[in-house]
């Protein structure tokens, strides 16, 4: 009988520049060194991670160019699940137990999404991978992020984010004003048209009380310390 640990329980979003360090393809080196911070916090802590696909293709982009934008969403899809490959290879090689889903059935590569396994693995320590986002064109793996947190009860949604450590009054990189925010609401995140993650899985969020971490990936450490539950970015709520 399966017995409800009480356990943190995390949805980490990975977005697809993470595993390219920046350029087109998977950075072996970035992977393992995501792969060995996440590793030592599955003793303690459930995790689950969504993984973007932007390092090899973005439908919104590829339709610009002149792509049906439908096909060009599938190949985004697609991508995503190779950097699932890549996290799953580099998680296994540091001893952690793990398990691809996707969200499109492909048998030979990965398990199918199924929610109830999903949690099931993640109450026997393993982390459990979601790639081909949520199978749908016209949605981002921001949303697929607080979906799947919401389907299997995390207990919050961790966005680990490059070149950014954080929700700030105004785009950092652009106003050399914008202060960086500690807490704020999603009401006031949408209002104020703050765009570090997509509105749709804002607004999710906020619909379902989900609690949100926005973070920044650079910084030896930070990621462990997000999973572990230590605010380092802006909680939103
Ligand atoms: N995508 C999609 N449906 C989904 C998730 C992703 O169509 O449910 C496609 C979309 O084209 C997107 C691409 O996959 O541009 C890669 O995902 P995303 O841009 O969210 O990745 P990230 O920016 O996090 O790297």
């Amino acid at each position: 009988r399966a017995v409800r640990t009480h356990r943190r329980r995390v949805l980490l979003k990975l977005s697809g520049e993470v595993f390219g360090g920046g350029k087109i393809g998977v950075d072996p080196d970035v992977v393992a060194a995501v792969a060995r911070e996440v590793a030592p916090t599955t003793e303690d802590v459930e995790v689950s991670i969504v993984v973007g696909g932007g390092n090899f293709f973005r439908g919104a982009e590829l339709s610009q160019r002149g792509m049906d934008r439908t096909r060009a969403d599938y190949m985004g899809m697609l991508g995503t699940v190779m950097n699932c490959l890549a996290l799953q290879d580099f998680l296994e090689q540091t001893g952690v137990d793990t398990r691809v889903q996707t969200a499109i059935p492909m048998s030979q590569v990965a398990e199918s999404y199924i929610p109830r396994r999903a949690m099931r693995h993640m109450e026997k320590n393993r982390v459990v991978i979601f790639g081909a986002g949520a199978g749908l064109p016209y949605f981002s793996t921001d949303t697929v992020a607080a979906q799947r947190a919401l389907e299997v009860h995390a207990d919050e949604v961790l966005i680990a984010k490059n070149g950014v450590d954080g929700v700030y009054t105004a785009d950092p990189k652009v106003d050399p004003q914008a202060e960086k925010i500690s807490e704020i609401s999603y009401q006031d995140a949408l209002q104020r048209g703050l765009k570090v993650v997509d509105a749709t899985a804002f607004s999710l969020c906020m619909d379902n009380k989900l609690p949100m971490h926005v973070f920044g990936m650079e910084g030896e450490g930070n990621l462990r310390k997000a999973i572990i539950g230590e605010k380092i970015g802006t909680v939103v709520h």
